[in-house]
């Protein structure tokens, strides 16, 4: 099957994770038919959009891997749909020329009491075709007309929906949308249609809010006489629970998921698994998802974004990444956290850390968050829980332990733990009893990586230092 589907965001703000769940559905429709996937920014609205929200938009499409096959469209990265404007208002009055489509002089104050008339009628607001039949010559002077589609009357529209099945619409309920404004700029309704024509779209996939848009845009193909695209709409995805997503229940924008340390893996795993099925699949590569992916399997209800199901997905991918890798994402977020770079000596720790801290971590922030005493400079500020390890009795073993320590020519774990375990029971004592002060004094809390691999990494001047501090 030849298929061309394509994302049109709108730049009026940040890629929002509903934006990058249709991109990512978009994409991987087009990546499983082998055709192709392309990226207009809608960008009509001049006074909205901006050149910041694109370059955000194609960040986060970047960072989720979502490529596009516009990359080289006039020295730039994507379409511009306002590119295109001399296109649209072209075909809008080729559709007047045609008699598909009509000049409409009514003012905006006319329009508003029109509308005022209906609503004290009880009838439903819509343009009443006023000037639908009234001939150029009626035409008053000096006054820049809107253009408007000449929707039919009667009838009905059928959709075959690819994700939500077939609705039908009554044209009745359908009036003569705006397809040219007064200023000769084009509406959202015109421009969508010329540009999935004449990019060759195949599959228009987007979210289920554009659903009635779509029954007034197949009646701009007609009129055009053009092949009308297969839609697939997308349902909505709500907070947890049940509302619309806001603020309020945790990251909107794909950005805001980088920043918490989350994998763009994991995200576009969490958003396919959330609108899509194969069977009981929770994890779905890339490759998988690109070979599996339908839009029959799409649901066709409001889905409910889980935040500790997208977390525990994260861990997977956390686990299953080798540690260069990890440990290169990682660089960004235990420098924040400590508030310098770190030397390239510190991100070979970070590295060789990574086995002990992947199991424990859900995020690349808990990465950080779990990593930073490892390169911690100076005494540590003991809580009262540490504190209470470091008894003047732990400080004693410390001392003996570390003048053991200084003779050892093998500082691995193993060989640590040996002398840690001999020594513990010679005392009559547990391990731990000795092992939790050697934690507190390397890592400065009662809660670390295994403690003998800890000072494996830091190898003996730096334990030794540690110690000496803690003391
Ligand atoms: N620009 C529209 C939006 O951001 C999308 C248009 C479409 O997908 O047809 O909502």
């Amino acid at each position: 099957m030849h298929v061309v589907t394509r994302f049109a965001p709108s730049p009026t703000g940040s890629l929002h994770i509903g934006g990058a769940r249709t991109a990512l559905f978009c994409w991987l429709f087009a990546k499983h038919h082998g055709g192709k996937f392309l990226l207009r920014v809608e960008d009509t609205d001049r006074a909205r959009s901006t050149p910041e929200s694109i370059e955000t938009i194609i960040d986060g499409m970047k960072w989720l891997g979502l490529d596009w096959d516009n990359k080289d469209y006039e020295g730039r990265d994507y379409y511009s749909q306002f590119d295109m404007r001399g296109r649209h208002a072209d075909v809008a009055r080729q559709m007047v020329a045609e008699g598909k489509a009509y000049y409409c002089y009514a003012s905006p104050q006319e329009l508003e009491a029109m509308r005022a008339e209906q609503k004290a009628k009880g009838l439903p607001q819509r343009y009443d075709g006023r000037w639908r039949d009234r001939p150029a010559s009626d035409a008053p002077e000096g006054v820049p007309p809107v253009v408007r589609l000449k929707t039919p009357q009667t009838g009905e529209t059928t959709v075959t929906d690819a994700v939500m099945g077939e609705i039908t619409v009554q044209n009745s309920q359908l009036d003569d949308m705006v397809l040219l404004r007064a200023d000769g700029t084009p509406t959202y309704m015109l421009a969508v249609v010329v540009d999935d024509h004449d990019m060759g779209v195949t599959h228009v996939i987007r979210g289920d809010d554009h659903m009635t848009n779509t029954f007034r845009q197949v009646q701009i193909y007609n009129a055009m006489g053009w092949d009308v695209p297969t839609f697939g709409h997308l349902p909505m995805i709500l907070g947890p629970d049940g509302s619309k997503m806001s603020k309020r229940h945790g990251a909107q924008a794909v950005g805001e998921y980088r920043e918490q340390g989350y994998l763009p893996e994991a995200v576009c795993n969490y958003l396919l698994r959330l609108c899509w099925t194969h069977g009981d699949d929770e994890i779905i590569p890339q490759k998988k998802a690109i070979e599996w992916f339908d839009l029959g399997s799409v649901g066709r209800s409001a889905a409910r974004f889980d935040f500790v199901k997208l977390k525990s997905l994260n861990a997977h991918y956390i686990r299953e990444m080798p540690d260069n890798e990890l440990a290169k994402l990682a660089v960004p977020f235990v420098e924040k956290k400590l508030g310098k770079k770190l030397a390239p000596a510190n991100v070979d720790l970070l590295e060789k850390a990574m086995p002990d801290l992947k199991p424990r971590a859900s995020t690349l922030l808990d990465i950080a968050d779990m990593s930073a005493f490892y390169f911690h400079e100076g005494a540590f500020d003991f809580d009262a829980k540490a504190q209470k390890i470091m008894t003047p009795e732990a400080g004693d073993a410390l001392k003996e332990l570390a003048a053991r320590m200084e003779g050892m020519d093998d500082f691995s774990g193993s060989a640590l733990e040996e002398i840690f375990r001999a020594y513990a029971e010679a005392k009559g004592v547990k391990l731990g009893a000795v092992a939790q002060p050697l934690r507190v004094a390397l890592s400065g809390s009662t809660v670390s990586p295994p403690i003998f691999h800890v000072a494996d990494l830091l190898g003996k001047t730096e334990t030794l230092k540690r110690i000496a501090a803690a003391l």
